[in-house]
């Protein structure tokens, strides 16, 4: 096991610089997850660390060693790959230990190990097929269990589970998670999905254009995002949001935008007069009787447990989360509300939290 530091990171491909000035610490042990959407800088940022990319400037440290210069084989870092590029001759055993052959383990060692690392993922009783005759979930098992095999200090994912369908792609998480808590390795991991996100790290690091955007755990980026990229990023349905002013009215202040009217915390900051953007979490309107917001139900979108109202509210679309059984109906006038605590206002210009 162990720690993983990237300080002050710049990475250009030729002129085309694409990471700058990037620093951040993965804890021994920790899952992180590398957040953002497609060409952001995530894989060429896991590249670097397995050493398959250059480091423009700046230092990578594994364990508190600067690797910068030092080629992958000798990093001691597994990486799993989206097409899981199995050899299609090879057996699920052949497969596994084919990287302890390349390092000269002795057969009975390399044996005992594949058999181990395929049990780990749920493949002792396939180890003589072949790739052909594997599941898509079955052949990502392989991969993962040839990276274990390697019993290297950190484990790199590169979107290991976009070929999956949906139920796979869930139930995949939940078994690299546990495989993870079993182990114990450090690992990093690239997606694009903010659900594998939330549900697998302990830390997200979200970027955005080369660099950070914010680092946390999936509460403090679900509770607290620093911006309303960063909110607009995590949670589905995304975030609504609307343009307004905080006003006061003696000690209590209020956001208010066209047909709407809400209370914000009293120990709210912010200059009455101020211009603001609100961003309103789905599941954090609640359907009142009372509620200053009132909506024109436009659709109400059943996803099991829950139903997704989207509402036209003075003329904006929003989306309010409300159980199955909520008595509403298309076309008609719903009232919401939403508690002071959870309004989350942004800069309209800079989009930093507020
Ligand atoms: P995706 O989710 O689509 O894989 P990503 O966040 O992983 O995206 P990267 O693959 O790291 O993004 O790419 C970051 C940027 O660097 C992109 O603009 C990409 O075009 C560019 N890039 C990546 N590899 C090279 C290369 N070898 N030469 C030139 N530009 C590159």
């Amino acid at each position: 096991m162990a720690t993983v530091e990237y300080r002050n990171i710049t990475k250009r491909f030729e002129s085309f610089e694409v990471m700058r000035d990037l620093s951040l610490s993965i804890a021994d042990g920790e899952f992180a997850v590398l957040l953002g959407a497609s060409g952001c800088g995530k894989t060429t940022l896991l590249r670097m660390t397995a050493g398959l990319e250059t480091v423009t400037a700046g230092d990578l440290l594994i364990d508190g060693l600067r690797v910068n210069e030092v080629p992958p084989r000798d990093r001691d870092i597994a990486m799993v790959f989206q097409n899981y590029a199995l050899y299609p001759t090879m057996t699920v055993a052949e497969n596994i230990a084919f990287s302890l052959e390349i390092r000269r383990v002795p057969k009975a060692e390399r044996r005992r190990r594949a058999e181990e690392a395929a049990a780990l993922v749920g493949l002792g009783e396939h180890l003589a097929r072949y790739p052909r005759e594997l599941s898509g979930g079955q052949r990502q098992r392989v991969a993962m269990a040839r990276a274990m095999v390697r019993e290297a200090k950190v484990f790199l994912f590169d979107e290991p589970l976009s070929n999956l369908d949906a139920k796979l792609r869930a139930q995949m998480r939940f078994e690299i998670r546990q495989l993870h808590d079993r182990l114990g390795t450090t690992t990093i991991y690239v997606t694009h999905d903010q659900i594998e996100a939330m549900t697998m790290a302990d830390k997200i690091v979200l970027m955005r254009g080369g660099t950070i955007e914010q680092v946390g755990t999936p509460d403090e980026l679900y509770d607290r995002p620093v911006s309303r990229f960063a909110a607009d990023f995590i949670g589905s349905p995304a975030m609504n949001f609307v343009e307004g002013t905080v006003e006061a009215n003696g000690n209590a202040p209020a956001f208010v935008a066209e047909g709407i009217h809400l209370a914000l915390p009293v120990s709210l900051t912010v200059a009455p007069g101020s211009p603001v953007v609100c961003g309103i979490r789905p599941p954090d309107l609640v359907l009142n009787a009372d509620g200053s917001i009132e909506g024109r139900l436009v659709l109400a979108e059943k996803t099991g447990p829950d139903v997704q109202l989207h509402l036209s509210v003075a003329g904006q679309d929003f989306i309010a989360t409300a159980s199955r059984d909520a008595a509403v109906e298309a076309g008609g006038l719903v009232r919401l509300s939403v508690a002071p605590d959870k309004l989350h206002l942004f800069d309209p210009q800079s989009g930093r939290r507020l």
